[in-house]
């Protein structure tokens, strides 16, 4: 895959070194870029380059320092999370009526349980379950429908009658419904932590994040097939 090409030469560097502003990184082409020794910390190659340090950004490096791609560099302009993840909801639902967004979130869902379920990672997630209400035959088939996709993906979905409803939510109003549908492994949890367990986990496998690093141009690099 093209994304697997890249080979980015982090030449140019501007800012204090010493932290006070923004480390300013430009990934030009072409190999064999000499390093002024003033930049001698800075990463001048990688296999992989990864831009911005949010949910995504982050979880592209834990996956591919899990397929064994060491040799990867994640560059964040400013922290870990500073971006519109740490604002984000955080509902963690698997349903979907498209086949490989519920597979990705049955994986997404699997994967943050096993990072919550260590010590290692502070991750505040509820696994609370939910129910989605029916107030048509419509929506009643499209659960029907999801709860078979769900089945052979290896999820229990629940269709409940409005009394079944009722026996489990005492409190809910159930006389305009046709029914609902139970998801128990639905839930919500923290973005930012989430986010930085991947980090943590990504590093574990030999990720490299550089935190305060933007990344201000790329250009593709013909000799190396890459950027
Ligand atoms: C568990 C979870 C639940 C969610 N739930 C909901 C929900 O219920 N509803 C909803 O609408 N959304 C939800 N979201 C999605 C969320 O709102 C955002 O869509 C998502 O966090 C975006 O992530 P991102 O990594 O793409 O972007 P960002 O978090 O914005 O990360 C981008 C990063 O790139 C960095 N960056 C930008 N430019 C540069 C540069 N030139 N050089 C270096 N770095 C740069 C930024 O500083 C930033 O940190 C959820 C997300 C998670 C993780």
């Amino acid at each position: 895959m093209r994304f697997f090409n890249f080979l980015p030469t982090i030449q140019k560097i501007r800012g204090d070194l010493a932290g006070k502003r923004q480390n300013s990184v430009s990934l030009l082409l072409g190999l064999g870029v000499k390093q002024s020794t003033e930049f001698q910390n800075m990463t001048e190659h990688a296999r992989v380059v990864v831009i911005g340090g949010g949910v995504v950004g982050c979880s592209c490096l834990y996956h591919l320092a899990a397929l064994g791609i060491k040799d990867a560099l994640l560059l964040e302009r400013d922290e870990l999370t500073s971006g519109s993840t740490w604002h984000a909801a955080g509902n963690l639902p698997t349903f979907s009526a498209s086949w490989s967004i519920l597979k990705l979130q049955k994986y997404s869902a699997a994967l943050y349980r096993k990072l919550a379920a260590s010590a290692e990672n502070p991750i505040n997630y509820h696994l609370t379950g939910s129910v989605r209400l029916a107030h048509g035959r419509n929506r009643m088939d499209e659960f029907h429908h999801v709860k078979s996709m769900a089945k052979a993906n290896g999820l229990e979905y629940e269709i409940l009658s409005p009394s079944d409803l009722k026996d489990r939510y005492p409190l809910i109003e159930t006389h305009d419904l046709q029914g609902a549908l139970w998801d128990p492994l639905d839930g919500d949890i923290d973005p930012s932590q989430l986010t930085q367990a991947l980090a943590r986990e990504a590093r574990l496998l030999g990720g490299t994040i550089r935190r305060h690093t933007r990344v201000n141009a790329w250009r593709k690099n013909p000799m190396a097939n890459g950027w």
